[in-house]
């Protein structure tokens, strides 16, 4: 059966040697921080997943989840203590504030955790995820009142939350959305609709299930002017936080899918359910945004988990399968044949999955920190400056670490030969549970339309514009220094192709808006992995700067693979978005 051990070590050396998280030490939450710290919470959050989440795995994908007639559903077998377990550690306030009694620790560390819970168990990590998304939602523009009925009982896990944007004929267009909601005079207001895909929609894991429903007030404006975001408790709440009178929402149906399927994806019902307005009005769309955004960013993790627990297992067959000899005379004579491991193409795969899976990790970590500073830097400037590095790399790490992470499954799968095919052997649920990662929170052709349309242009380009001078910046730096050659002068090629790329943009596409709809995915792609030859450039000065250890000297030989094999795709891509939109328009749609 599959194993999985979470990457510690690697996560230390990112947070401590590359980020050097200790020089935010000013920020509240961070004043403890240190490789020591980090590695202990990190360590305890570790063996939770390794030792009672991950064995969950293959049982939760082998039974599902069930609905009874009565519409209630229920988790595979180990769920419930499994979840007691992770709820009763404090996993889930991690980041919370502390005053709605969360441990008010790093976000950055909660990504940590989302990774190791996904590599875990990935169906099983969707239940708090979708909790936190919702508690930041509700932080950001819940009123008080909703703050101090829902935030306490959210993060500490005896509640959970959802989203609930999909409607049947509403998926990426959300202007569509069909869901009513009528005012009652009361302060609350009757919402009426189906909404379907609702991750997590009903369980038996908590006591309450808050929804986010977004919903069109009567009279509101046509399309996404006029939706507004409000919370729909299934069981109403007392003055008290007591738990009152079942709300009028029930879970119509579970999904049969793919893959996650310890996941329970519901269509949910709302027949008059009590709803109450977060934010204001009309406004629905930018509050699920805070909730979409960190979602976004955790789906990415999520990918880059599925890459991390696949290429862990293809790593360790590789090692013991023995198949054919090394094209360079006899390894292990002894043996009737040597490990597969000898052979050129088995580690091309292994060090293809290891050079995105660890050069993801530290852009999405990277990422998260600008989160941090964003919501808890007294600096205006510093925390602007976060916010506009968050929105331009949000889509990049949601598609890439996705899109590496499903292919990283795929190649590992292929290391197991036909046995990787085969259900017992386990690996093709990693496949199967990592396909979801492309399609939602934004399927990543939306991602890249985000990046393109909304994120560059935004602010006169200042986002863009302050990254291209920090890697420029970081390039001029060690221009002279031979020891970081082999992995600067590649991303030099490469940074040349992005600017060359978001030239073609601003020349091309202003006018033609078909022309940045068809070079927008090659041109995350291209973004995508300069960000991350940028980190691997600074994961190698890091590796050069601790000395002699088997990280430090592996760090180095994943380097320069990334540089010398991964690296170089950037012309590819910038020759695909420089040739226009003209051959991909050209065909009549009714000749497809
Ligand atoms: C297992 C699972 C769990 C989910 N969980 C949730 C959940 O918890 N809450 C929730 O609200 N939803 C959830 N979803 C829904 C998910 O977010 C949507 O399926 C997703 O956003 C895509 O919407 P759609 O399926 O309607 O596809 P469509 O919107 O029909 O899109 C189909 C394809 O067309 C492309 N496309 C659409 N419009 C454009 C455009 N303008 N330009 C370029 N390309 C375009 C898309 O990229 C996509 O590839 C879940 C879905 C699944 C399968």
């Amino acid at each position: 059966m599959p194993v999985y051990k979470a990457p510690v070590e690697d996560v230390v050396f990112l947070l401590d040697d590359v980020l050097d998280i200790k020089k935010y030490n000013n920020l509240p939450g961070f004043e403890d921080v240190s490789a020591d710290t980090i590695s202990a919470i990190l360590g305890e959050g570790a063996k939770l997943c390794e030792e009672v989440l991950q064995p969950l795995n293959a049982i939760g994908d082998r039974e599902g989840c069930h609905r009874a007639s009565d519409g209630t559903v229920t988790t595979p077998t180990g769920f419930k203590p499994a979840y007691e377990s992770y709820r009763a550690g404090g996993w889930i306030g991690l980041p919370a504030p502390v005053e709605y009694g969360g441990l008010g620790l790093p976000a950055v560390l909660n990504s940590v955790m989302q990774e190791f819970i996904s590599g875990a168990n990935l169906a099983f990590g969707m239940y708090p995820g979708l909790t936190q998304g919702a508690i930041a939602a509700l932080l950001e523009h819940g009123s008080q009142e909703q703050k101090n009925t829902f935030l306490p009982k959210m993060i500490a896990g005896e509640w959970t939350g959802t989203m609930n944007l999909t409607e049947p004929h509403c998926g990426t267009d959300l202007g569509l959305i069909r869901t009513r909601a009528a005012p009652r005079g009361d302060g609350s207001y009757s919402i009426t609709g189906q909404k379907i895909f609702i991750s997590a929609g009903e369980h038996d894991l908590a006591a309450n299930i808050v929804h986010l429903v977004l919903a069109r007030i009567e009279g509101a404006p046509a399309g996404t002017k006029g939706i507004s975001l409000f919370v729909c408790p299934k069981y109403l709440v007392g003055p008290n936080g007591s738990l009152g009178a079942r709300n009028a929402l029930s879970c119509g149906k579970i999904e049969e899918k793919m893959g996650i399927h310890a996941n329970a994806t519901c269509v949910m019902n709302y027949e008059g359910a009590t709803g109450y307005l977060i934010g204001e009005e009309n406004r629905g769309l930018a509050a699920m945004f805070v909730m979409m955004n960190e979602a976004r960013l955790a789906v990415g993790v999520q990918g880059l988990a599925m890459g991390e627990v696949a290429y862990q297992n293809a790593a360790s067959h590789a090692r013991e399968r023995l198949q054919g000899r090394s094209l360079s005379g006899v390894k292990e004579a002894d043996k009737p044949a040597d490990p597969i491991i000898v052979h050129p193409d088995v580690r091309r795969i292994l060090m293809t999955a290891r050079a995105l899976n660890e050069g993801g990790r530290a852009l999405a970590l990277a990422t998260a920190l600008q989160a941090d500073i964003h919501r808890r830097s007294p600096d205006a400037a510093a925390r602007q400056a976060a916010d506009d590095r968050l929105g331009l790399m949000t889509p990049i790490v949601k598609a890439i670490l996705t899109e590496n992470g499903l292919q990283n499954a795929i190649n590992s799968q292929q290391i197991f030969g036909g046995h990787g095919y085969i259900a017992e052997v386990g690996v093709e649920q990693f496949v199967r549970d990592a396909r979801i990662t492309l399609i939602y929170e934004g399927a990543n052709g939306i991602q890249a339309l985000d990046l393109v349309g909304r994120k560059l242009p935004r602010d006169g380009g200042r986002a863009m514009m302050a990254y291209l001078a920090e890697l420029n910046g970081f390039l001029k730096a060690h221009d002279t220094d031979e020891a970081l050659a082999p992995y600067v002068a590649p991303l030099k090629i490469s940074a040349g192709h992005l600017q060359q790329a978001t030239m073609w943009l601003m020349q091309n596409a202003l006018a033609k808006p078909d022309n940045a709809g068809a070079a927008s995915t090659d041109y995350l792609q291209l973004f995508g992995l300069v960000a991350m030859g940028h980190m691997w450039a600074q994961m190698a000065k890091a590796a050069l700067a601790r000395g002699e250890d088997a990280l430090a000297r592996n760090k180095l030989v994943t380097a320069k693979f990334f540089a010398a094999r991964l690296l170089p795709e950037t012309a590819l891509r910038l020759a695909r978005v420089s040739a226009g939109a003209g051959d991909v328009m050209a065909m009549p749609a009714e000749a497809f």
